[in-house]
């Protein structure tokens, strides 16, 4: 694996390797198997950086689930915007079931701030929060985070799902932008 990579204008460094991404993700999926044993969870991968967490995430689940991704946009280049641009995807399946929304990185938490009681407004039995990344520097809402898999500074990355302005989401390792 490339200790340094480069991105458009950005190069990053090696950050998090995806045998420690995959430990805590099997951690996550501990946790989450424990807590819905007899249940049938709806897990609802956030697009489009989520998808590679959430296809490792439900390989190690135990219990029956369902999966439905949504669609959300809320950054441009390196900063979030804040504004949710689009939510596609939800619908009237959500009702009665224990949802699980799932995140690839929380950074401000405005994106979710919106889409949970997006969720919530549809008749859920439950809702949970679980991301694999979590900036608890950056965040500016007050959002209950139901699972984290690693908490990291406020910096910029890439990989496992992210993207740089569209590129990086293949990589299998997580790399953190150079100053
Ligand atoms: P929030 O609404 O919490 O500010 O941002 C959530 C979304 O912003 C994440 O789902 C992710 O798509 C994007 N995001 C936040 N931080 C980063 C980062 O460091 N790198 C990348 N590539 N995307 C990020
Ligand atoms: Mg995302």
């Amino acid at each position: 694996m490339e200790q340094t990579i480069t991105l458009g204008d950005k190069s990053f460094r090696l950050y998090i390797t995806e045998q420690q991404i995959l430990a805590a993700v099997s951690q996550m999926a501990d946790r989450i198997n424990q807590d819905y044993a007899g249940k049938t969870p709806l897990i609802v991968p956030i697009l489009n950086g989520s998808f590679m967490f959430a296809s490792d995430l439900v390989k190690h689940l135990t219990c029956r689930c369902e999966i439905s991704f949504i669609k959300a946009s809320s950054y441009r280049g390196t900063t979030s915007t804040g504004e949710l641009t689009s939510l596609i995807g939800i619908n009237e399946d959500v009702k009665g079931r224990d949802i699980i929304l799932v995140e690839d990185i929380i950074d401000t938490g405005h994106t979710l701030a919106k889409i949970v009681p997006a969720t919530e407004a549809l008749g859920p039995a439950s809702v949970k929060v679980a991301t694999l990344l979590f900036k608890p520097k950056a965040l500016k809402t007050d959002l209950r985070i139901d699972y984290v898999g690693m908490e990291i500074p406020n910096e910029f990355i890439v990989g496992y799902g992210l993207d740089y302005d569209g590129l990086g989401r293949n990589l299998r390792e997580i790399y953190q932008v150079i100053a």
